[in-house]
């Protein structure tokens, strides 16, 4: 079987552009509900399966490398791993999940952002059993401490390229100082580091937010990358790649339509030009988002002043997107009946914050106790952002596939909350 066998889509490799909330098999996601208690994420891997075959049919002679942030549980990593892409690590631990999931060191590469020391150290201790893999460098400073450690081995620069992209300001990083060299000083210090060091690459990644709508952000920074590896080219001689990150759009609204990737990926083609390396992109969110879905129980329904206010046991910390990005997500009630009135919902988890809010002013069917809810698009730093404030446990998650359907991350238990108290 290929690697990249899509599995049952109906397009070819790698199934339909987007899968829709409304296209999940509700009654199976209200028993996965009572099987395993609420709130609970459930991934579908062969979703993943998809995603990964999409992209890899679109940049055929890319390398692409999964951003693994976007969802770093075990059974999605090896997913990933056998439908032939890479992985991108932002931190040691995300390099530690890569090497659990059996991804070989050279198709692992570190991107250090103000690396903590304890990073570096479990990073080149790694790399010395597997020198195959490379690390991003976004500061002179990273240079000279991973010098220090004895590494002279596979270095790519990261670039800031000055222009960015993003659903929203806060995943903007391609002109966000913190990120990256000033794109205009990289071909000297590439020049120098050149000398002492493998160097493999060029990169940048413009944030989030590639849509069909506008690649001209995108092209831009393709065009900047291209004129960079030609100039680095001509000093120091051919890169083995230039990676250009990736924010490649979803759509969380259930009217928008899916990314064009073919176009995306003519664009990108045209704007590199001429390089004498390999095209790399850095897709996260696309592999996973819509193989992703939260669950979660009804528990108050409640008419306040100017909304019907749904109260459910998933909140900001189970999925942190809408109060921190103001992100849309899909909401659909798996157990309304057919003929049930439609309100305007807010529907509001446990957490004492004003911002804990799911969505605002939605339409849904009016919810009653003990009904159960999905979220869409909850496969993209759903989990990964959780987190245990208010001394709330992260939720569950199960993956399926095929028919098989197993726990892949328990549910936290008050008893681990407080495991590390001394
Ligand atoms: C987060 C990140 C990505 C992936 O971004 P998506 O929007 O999830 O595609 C790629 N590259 C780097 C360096 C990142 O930090």
């Amino acid at each position: 079987m290929s690697a990249v066998d899509g599995g049952s889509g109906d397009d070819g490799d790698g199934g339909p552009a987007v899968r829709r909330l409304d296209e999940w098999d509700g009654a199976e996601l209200v028993a996965l509900a009572e099987e395993y208690g609420t709130p609970l994420y459930v991934v579908d891997l062969d979703r993943v399966e998809e995603n990964c075959g999409r992209l890899r049919s679109a940049f055929p002679d890319a390398d692409v490398r999964y951003a693994a942030k976007a969802h770093t549980g075990r059974p999605v990593l090896r997913t990933v791993r056998e439908a032939g892409l890479d992985a991108e690590c932002a931190s040691a631990g995300e390099v530690e999940r890569a090497f659990g999931a059996g991804f070989p060191g050279d198709r692992i590469q570190y991107t250090a952002v103000n690396p903590p020391g304890e990073d570096l150290d479990l990073v080149v201790d790694r790399w010395r059993e597997h020198p195959g893999l490379t690390v991003t460098v976004g500061a002179e400073a990273t240079v000279e401490r991973l010098r220090e450690r004895g590494f002279d081995g596979r270095l790519c620069v990261r670039a800031n390229p000055g222009v960015g992209a993003g659903h929203h300001e806060k995943v903007s990083t391609g002109a966000n100082a913190k990120f990256g060299i000033p794109i205009e000083r990289v071909p000297d210090l590439a020049e120098s580091w050149a000398a002492e060091f493998d160097l493999v690459g060029v990169h940048a990644h413009a944030g989030s937010g590639i849509s069909g709508e506008d690649l001209s952000a995108h092209r831009e920074l393709v065009r900047r990358m291209g004129e960079l590896a030609r100039d680095v080219d001509s000093r120091v001689g051919a890169l083995e790649f230039v990676d250009v990150g990736g924010g490649f759009g979803v759509p969380y609204r259930s009217d928008e339509p899916p990314l064009d990737l073919e176009a995306v990926a003519d664009a990108t083609r045209e704007a590199l030009g001429s390089v004498d390396a390999t095209l790399a992109v850095e897709p996260g969110r696309y592999v996973v988002a819509d193989a992703g879905v939260l669950l979660t129980r009804v528990n108050t329904v409640k008419e306040a002043r100017d909304a019907t206010v749904v109260g459910v046991d998933a909140g900001m910390t189970t999925l942190a997107r809408p109060a921190m990005y103001d992100a849309y997500h899909d909401v659909r009630s798996l157990t309304a009946p057919d003929d049930a009135e439609t309100i305007e919902a807010t529907v509001a988890g446990p957490i004492c914050e004003s911002a804990d809010v799911l969505c605002e002013h939605r339409p849904i069917p009016r919810p009653e106790r003990g009904d159960i809810l999905a979220v869409g698009n909850a496969g993209a730093y759903g989990y990964e952002m959780s987190s245990t404030y208010n001394s709330r446990p992260r939720p569950a998650e199960v993956a399926r596939s095929g028919t098989t359907i197993r726990l892949a991350r328990r549910r936290e238990t008050l008893t681990d909350l407080t495991a590390l108290e001394q």
